[in-house]
């Protein structure tokens, strides 16, 4: 199943896409896609007839595909090779932080500058969402805990993340640095986590490209190490990091600009597409 959430900011209403790739209306049946409705959603929507759901005209402003995120968690230098272009080491366990979910924006929305950054930068990533509390899980139970997968776009500030004394944080919760979406995909409907490609354009112009297969930690190591530190509830998000193409490991490095547009996907999990702006006034 692929859920989403559509319509202006603050009045979203929750809808599924169906097999022919049209945004269908659930509002009859739920009254949002949150954490509640992902700890039950097979039982919620087993009964209904997609095909009698009220077709929604194309062109409405997509939404972050869950309501009322707990936790925005985020794996830090997850690829070996992005690693290498940020001159890292490879961590040998999960480098953690959270994104402020004040951050949290549609897919296609526009990202806006804060008014003093300089460093801000693109990471494609691929998201996973809870859907069973999970505390203290092991790495084979892990995936029972997920609900689905999600497209995420971490944008990052790298003056605030790496030149403003610590921690990762500063540089990552920024206001619409948190773009997720256009759908949740429900894990029974992705082939193999582990072999998902991921790719971002800026300006046209291919800059990242990157697979699953080259995560240093899987989704269900990166489940159970999270758990082992704070319980993750249905709706929680984790992002689990970028591959490589970063502007920050560019020669020179390169960063947002006014104007500039990142167009982003992962297969199976849709597109977005965000145009850089100024923080207003
Ligand atoms: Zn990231």
């Amino acid at each position: 199943m692929k859920l989403l959430r559509y319509g202006p900011r603050g009045a979203e209403r929750p809808a599924l896409l169906d097999a022919e790739g049209r945004i269908r209306c659930l509002a009859g049946h739920l009254a949002d896609i949150d954490g509640p409705l992902l700890a039950r959603w097979s039982d919620v929507l087993a009964g209904i007839d997609i095909a009698g759901l009220p077709l929604v005209p194309a062109g409405v402003r997509i939404a972050e595909p869950v309501a009322g995120v707990g936790k925005f968690v985020c794996i830090g230098l997850n690829y070996s090779d992005h690693a290498a272009e940020a001159g890292m080491a490879v961590p040998s366990e999960p480098i953690i932080f959270m994104k402020a979910t004040s951050s949290i924006i549609g897919p296609n929305d526009d990202v806006l500058l804060p008014p003093a950054s300089v460093k801000s930068d693109w990471e494609v990533e691929l998201g996973l969402v809870i859907g069973r509390t999970a505390r203290y899980v092991s790495k084979d139970d892990a995936m029972d805990h997920v609900a689905g997968l999600v497209l995420v776009n971490d944008l990052s500030e790298r003056e605030y993340q790496l030149e403003r004394g610590g921690q990762w944080d500063k540089g990552k919760g920024c206001d619409t640095f948190g773009p997720f979406g256009p759908w949740l995909v429900t894990l029974d409907e992705v082939a193999d986590v582990n072999n998902l490609d991921l790719w971002l354009d800026l300006n046209g112009e291919r800059v990242q490209t990157g697979n699953t297969d080259k995560l240093i930690f899987d989704l269900p190591t990166i489940v159970s190490y999270v758990s082992q530190f704070m319980s993750l509830h249905p709706g929680d998000i984790i992002s689990t990091g970028t591959p490589p193409g970063v502007g920050m490991g560019m020669k020179p490095p390169r960063f947002l600009a006014e104007g500039d547009v990142m167009e982003l996907g992962i297969s199976g999990l849709g597109r977005q597409r965000q145009v850089v702006k100024r923080w207003p006034g």
